[in-house]
């Protein structure tokens, strides 16, 4: 477990499955402790009993299994309340809460605001809390996710509100799949030093062991092959390498094509 101090609230970060990581958010001022997409139970558990708190909320960013997998059985040992988007009420186990994005809401005094990200899937939300952000699978460390459901223009659309984010924003993304992500970019950004440094410190870490999430939304906005496509100099070079039309729409799309087939 890694654990990570905002001014507010601690995030325990805990490696689940095989590539998972599922957060727990504990508020300084409060008893209140939620998990954000419990894939598995027992690390969820396990911790609760190391804080001596037991878990009171789940918040879910979208319906997959690897999300949602330990929603009852957590909900069964400690009767917490689930939380998650109202447009996918019917596919979250076990939904208490359903928030309607984009409108504020509130929890252990924490002013949070839902984002409305599809793309990965249609119901796709993200939780940002004061500097950290909580994206599922709609951000990753130098990645984007599969579009399973929306388009590549709901996707571009919510990755650029995610980018829009201030550059402190810590990225807490739901797996660890930086390092092949950096290597994918490389093939597609070759000239970046930004992310042939990134290559280096993130594989550093991975050998000693740490997780390289959270990231920044300034790391990303700097070396993510799916955002640098608002940045005008690298849109026009690999338009013009591709073939395709100069505008970061086009260049997104082509870019998640050659990652699916990569
Ligand atoms: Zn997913």
């Amino acid at each position: 477990m890694w654990t990570y101090q905002h001014s507010s609230f601690a995030v325990h970060q805990l490696a689940a499955l095989s590539d998972n990581y599922i957060y727990l958010i504990a508020p300084h001022n409060s008893q209140l402790l939620a998990a954000v997409d419990p894939a598995e139970a027992e690390p969820v558990i396990a911790v609760c009993t190391e804080l001596g708190r037991p878990l009171t909320h789940i918040f879910n960013t979208h319906h997959h299994w690897d999300h949602t997998g330990a929603n009852d059985a957590l909900k069964s040992s400690y009767d917490c309340t689930i939380i998650g988007n109202a447009n996918d009420a019917a596919r979250i186990p076990g939904m208490d809460v359903q928030l309607q994005p984009g409108r504020p809401w509130s929890w252990a005094g924490l002013e949070i605001q839902i984002m409305d990200v599809p793309g990965h899937t249609l119901g796709h939300i993200a939780y940002l809390i004061e500097d950290a952000l909580f994206c599922g699978d709609t951000l990753f460390g130098a990645g984007c996710g599969r579009l399973f459901e929306g388009t590549p223009a709901q996707m571009w659309q919510s990755l650029s509100s995610l980018a829009s984010l201030p550059d402190a924003v810590q990225v807490y993304c739901a797996h660890e799949y930086t390092l092949a992500n950096l290597r994918f970019a490389t093939g597609v950004d070759s000239g970046n030093t930004a992310l042939s440094r990134r290559l280096q410190t993130d594989a550093d870490k991975r050998e000693h062991g740490q997780p390289t999430i959270p990231s920044t939304i300034g790391i990303e906005r700097s070396t993510n092959p799916f955002l640098r496509p608002a940045d005008a100099s690298f849109c026009t070079a690999y338009a013009e390498g591709a073939g395709i039309a100069a505008d970061a729409l086009s260049v997104f799309t082509d870019i998640r094509k050659r990652k699916d087939h990569w």
